[in-house]
Formats: structure tokens, C-alpha cells, sequence
């Protein structure tokens, strides 16, 4: 059997021993260093009968077996090497670093893939290296039609398109082709000037990196295009009493993707469609039988709950005092009847957006974009009372990095929000997404992993650690790296959410007197 997590595991320390070299290629002991892990995984890859990882190796090995006196020459073959080593360990991963986890395992198989075009793989090797660490698979394509052709086939995320200094490597014509397949892309170049920057944006590009190319600019970048498919449908209430005017809005409306209507006709159940539809903007008759659209919207903001949909109008009414006192009163917008498709369209997307935006607000934490303090808490709750009725097991971890304090005094606070960010983006990745990632404040994180043992979360919290302590983090001058540690306590074992929180608590203070850079179960630390 295939020990995926073991080979995941030598893979990175031969990358770090790789990154040692780097840093200093006349000192031996470093090359002896990486030698080892070469050897490790070679001897893993022939332990466990993978013989295409093996191949790869090979020529690495033979390499660093003959070498005497290590230089840039070696070091630049060593490069060479390396991508196709990465791509057949990936190959042999990725699956299964997500499924091995027995019973726990993330729902994502694999990695989302972005592929780069670019000449020259060298000049990206930071990025390849990097870049499964920020949760995603990585293509370099030397030959750019062959690249753009596996994009479109492997359904790629993103594509990154070196277009060389003058925007020379990339003819009009594949520009035009990248754009007619419909994929995601960003230009790469060594210069950035204005007349390159307007080139890319009429060919249609997504956004534009200078090189060297930021990890976490890039990744950011493309984060937003893998994670914005997976948002709720807009939900769209409509209440009007003529039934010819409900079936035309509901026409237009559902020409638009992801969008959901749903449309009543009697003012009397709006609180209640309100409470169980949850709609992100609500279309409102002006003119209805029996009240009026500003009543209904009065009976609305009475509600603390409602406070603040969107609520738009449909009217007839083109005088423009109606109007103003309806906009007074509480209402974001007027459609006037007959109504144009296209202005319906726009204005209830735009509030609709804004409305989601708003209420992301109150539940995110804005630099990581995870949950908030308050959201993560009352989700916990929610976790437990589910807990409780379906009699499953929960645990509750809290992090806290290790000397975060000084990473800042050394590094500066926005190199130290970086870490910040990177750990929560490294969080997410590695729970399921059934689980809750928050924020609890400063450097101090929180997951529940929902319906999972003590020994299940254990086990993935300590191969984040792990994974975790690995990342590199970059600086002006260099790179180091960051570790946490954590408590970890388990619901029924504690019976409250107060008491699941105390212990996570003493068990995080035992974890660093302890000593760092690990997980320490409740049953374990100090007594309660
Ligand atoms: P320990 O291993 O004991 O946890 O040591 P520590 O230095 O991590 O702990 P301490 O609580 O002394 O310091 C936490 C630091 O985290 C202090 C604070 O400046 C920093 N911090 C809190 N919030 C932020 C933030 O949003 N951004 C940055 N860059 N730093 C933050
Ligand atoms: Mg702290
Ligand atoms: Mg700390």
C-alpha cells in the first residue's frame, strides 16, 4: 500500500534541504544533507514499488553521488531535475494526501491546477515548489499552445502567461485564443509600464505580476476564481399581486445564473417567506389590494432581523414626491413599471451583492477572511446542539503561533500578517468543509472538526503542524519559518461549550510550556 502522507513528508524535507543549498551552495553539508532525503525517497519510492518516482529520482542520485566539488553547475541541473521529480510525487499524492486521513478526509480530491507559460521553468522554480503548499497543483509549459491545450483540457483555474519583456512571447492571436476558450488569466512580465499594463487589460486579462512573482499575490489572485462558483444562488423574493407582472420578473430573472426566485402574492406571509427564504433582496409591489408597498416595508423595518434587506420597488407611480417618501422610508430602489429586463437585472444583482458584502462583514474577520470571534462562537454552539441530538463527537482545537511576537519585531507586522494570513488560508484547506475555521483574535485560531474523534483530529491538527512548520515565509532578505501550538478538547468528553473551551485553553498553556510546535490533547494536560 501506498503511504502517501510518508512520501508528502520527505518530499518537503528534501525541499527544504534543496532551499538550504540554495542559500549557501559551497557548504557540503548542506548538499550532504539533501543527499539524505534524496536517498529517503528513493528508498520509499522502492519500498513501495513506485516505479515512475523512482525513474525520476534516478538521475538525481546518480547526479549527487558524483559530485566532488558542488557548484552553480550543479545546482542548475539539480533545478533542472527537481519539476519532474515534483510532478510525479504530486501525481503519487495528491489523491490520497487528502484521502488517507481514514475517516477524516477532506471532500476536494486533488488540487486545483494553474498552469504557467513561460520559457524559462528555472526562473519560476520558487513558485513550483511553493505552490501545493498554498493549495493548489502547478503546471509549466515551455511550448504556449501546448500549455493553453492542457489548461482547457485539465480545466485549469488560472493560467499565468509569461509574455516576456515586451509582450513579444505571446502573438495576438493566442491572446485571442486565450480569451475565446474562456479561461482565467494573468500576465507575468518582467516590466510592468503602463502601455503593457493597457496591452494585457484589452486582451482580457484577469491581472498582471511583475517578476519575481509574489506567492501570496498570485495566490490571492487566483483564490477568488476557485472559491467564487461555490457561493449560495442569490435568492430573490418578489411580492406583487398581479400575477402577469410575477411570471415576467421570474422570466428575466431566471435567464441570470445563479440566481433563485421565488414570488408571493399576499403581503399577510411576508414575515414568515421572509424568516424561511432568507432573500437577498426583495422586489416589492407599490400598488397592491388591501395596503400598500410602504406599509409592507414599514412592518419590515420593524423587524430587527430585516433591518437591512434591500428592498426595490415596482411601481407604476412616476411622480417623483411618491418617490422620495417611499425612499425615505426605508426602500434602496425604484423600478418603474413596465419594467426593462435589463435594469431589473442590474439592480437587483447590485443590491444583492451589496447585501452579501454587508453581511460578510458582520461574520468575517477582515484580514483572513475567516470567521469572526463572535460567528465562530455561535457556530461552535450550533456544532454542539447538532452534536447533542445526533450523539456524535466533536472537537474543538485553539492555536496560537509560537513567538508571533517576534516575527513581527524581526520581520515587520505586515510580513507578520502575511503569516497570518497564510496559516488561515493553510487551515481551511487542510479541515473539510463541513468544519469551522475562525479567527479567535490576534494569532490565536480556532477549528471544530465536526463528527470527528479525538484521535482523527489529533492526527490531521499535528499533520498541519507539521505541514504548517514547512512553509516558507518571505521577507526582503530572505525567508524563515513559523510554528503553533495548540489544545485540542473533545465534545461529549466535555459537556459544555464552556467547559470545551476552558480545557482547549489549559491544554494550548501546557502545549507551550511543554515546549512549542505541538498539539496537546485535553486528556493529556494539566488536570481540569
Ligand atoms: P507565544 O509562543 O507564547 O504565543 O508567544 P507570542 O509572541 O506568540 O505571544 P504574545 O501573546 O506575546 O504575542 C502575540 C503577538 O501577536 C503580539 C501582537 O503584536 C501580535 N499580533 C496580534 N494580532 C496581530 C495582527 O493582526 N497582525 C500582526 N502582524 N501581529 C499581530
Ligand atoms: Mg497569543
Ligand atoms: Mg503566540
Amino acid at each position: 500500500m501506498i503511504n502517501r502522507l510518508e512520501i508528502h513528508d520527505t518530499w518537503n524535507g528534501l525541499v527544504t534541504g534543496w532551499k538550504q543549498v540554495w542559500q549557501d551552495c559551497a557548504d557540503l553539508e548542506r548538499w550532504a544533507a539533501f543527499m539524505l532525503q534524496c536517498d529517503r525517497l528513493l528508498a520509499l519510492a522502492r519500498a513501495q514499488s513506485l516505479g515512475e518516482l523512482e525513474q525520476a529520482l534516478q538521475p538525481l542520485v546518480d547526479l549527487l553521488g558524483d559530485l566532488r566539488v558542488p557548484g552553480q553547475a550543479e545546482v542548475a541541473e539539480v533545478d533542472r531535475l527537481l519539476p519532474g521529480v515534483f510532478s510525479v510525487v504530486r501525481e503519487v499524492c495528491s489523491p490520497g494526501s487528502r484521502r488517507s486521513m481514514k475517516g477524516y478526509a477532506p471532500e476536494d480530491d486533488g488540487l486545483p491546477l494553474v498552469v504557467m507559460l513561460t520559457p524559462d521553468a528555472t526562473a519560476v522554480r520558487e513558485l513550483l515548489l511553493q505552490m501545493e503548499h498554498y493549495g493548489y497543483a502547478f503546471k509549466v509549459f515551455a511550448e504556449y499552445r501546448a500549455g493553453l491545450l492542457a489548461a482547457v483540457a485539465e480545466r485549469a483555474v488560472a493560467l499565468v502567461v509569461d509574455i516576456g519583456e515586451n509582450g513579444q512571447r505571446l502573438p495576438a492571436a493566442l491572446a485571442d485564443e486565450i480569451a475565446r476558450r474562456g479561461l482565467k488569466w494573468f500576465v507575468m512580465s518582467a516590466r510592468g509600464d503602463f502601455q503593457l499594463r493597457l496591452q494585457s487589460v484589452r486582451w482580457g486579462a484577469q491581472g498582471y505580476f511583475t517578476e519575481p512573482v509574489n506567492i501570496n499575490a498570485l495566490a490571492e489572485a487566483i483564490d477568488p476564481l476557485v472559491y467564487a462558483g461555490r457561493d449560495d444562488p442569490f435568492r430573490v423574493l418578489i411580492l406583487d399581486d398581479s400575477v402577469t407582472v410575477l411570471a415576467s420578473i421570474r422570466r428575466a430573472l431566471e435567464q441570470v445564473p445563479n440566481v433563485t426566485v421565488r414570488a408571493i402574492r399576499q403581503p399577510e406571509v411576508i414575515l414568515e417567506t421572509l424568516l424561511d427564504f432568507s432573500p437577498d433582496v426583495l422586489l416589492l409591489d407599490f400598488h397592491m389590494e388591501g395596503c400598500n408597498g410602504l406599509e409592507v416595508a414599514k412592518i419590515i423595518r420593524q423587524n430587527g432581523a430585516f433591518e437591512s434587506i434591500p428592498i426595490v420597488y415596482l411601481t407604476s407611480e412616476t411622480s417623483e414626491s411618491v418617490q422620495v417618501e417611499a425612499m425615505r422610508h426605508g426602500g434602496d430602489d425604484f423600478l418603474t413599471k413596465p419594467i426593462s429586463h435589463a435594469q431589473l437585472v442590474s439592480s437587483v444583482i447590485s443590491k444583492a451583492e451589496r447585501y452579501r458584502g454587508l453581511r460578510k462583514l458582520m461574520v468575517e474577520d477582515s484580514l483572513t477572511g475567516l470567521f469572526n470571534h463572535v460567528k465562530t462562537k455561535a457556530l461552535l454552539q450550533q456544532a454542539l446542539l447538532q452534536g447533542e441530538r445526533q450523539q456524535s463527537s466533536i472537537c474543538y482545537a485553539i492555536l496560537d503561533i509560537d513567538h508571533f511576537k517576534r516575527v513581527n519585531d524581526t520581520y515587520g507586522h505586515s510580513v507578520g500578517d502575511r503569516v497570518l494570513k497564510t496559516l488561515a488560508r493553510y487551515l481551511k484547506q487542510r479541515v473539510r468543509r463541513a468544519d469551522v475555521v475562525g479567527r479567535y483574535g490576534g494569532e490565536e485560531f480556532v477549528v471544530v472538526f465536526v463528527d470527528a474523534s479525538l484521535q482523527q483530529a489529533l492526527d490531521r491538527l499535528n499533520s498541519i503542524r507539521e505541514g504548517f512548520a514547512r512553509i516558507y515565509h518571505a521577507y526582503d532578505e530572505g525567508i524563515f519559518s513559523v510554528t503553533f501550538s495548540a489544545g485540542l478538547a473533545h465534545f461529549p468528553a466535555c459537556q459544555t461549550m464552556m467547559e470545551l473551551m476552558l480545557s482547549a485553553d489549559n491544554a494550548l498553556y501546557a502545549a507551550k510550556r511543554g515546549g512549542r510546535n505541538r498539539v496537546v490533547p485535553v486528556s493529556l494536560s494539566a488536570p481540569r
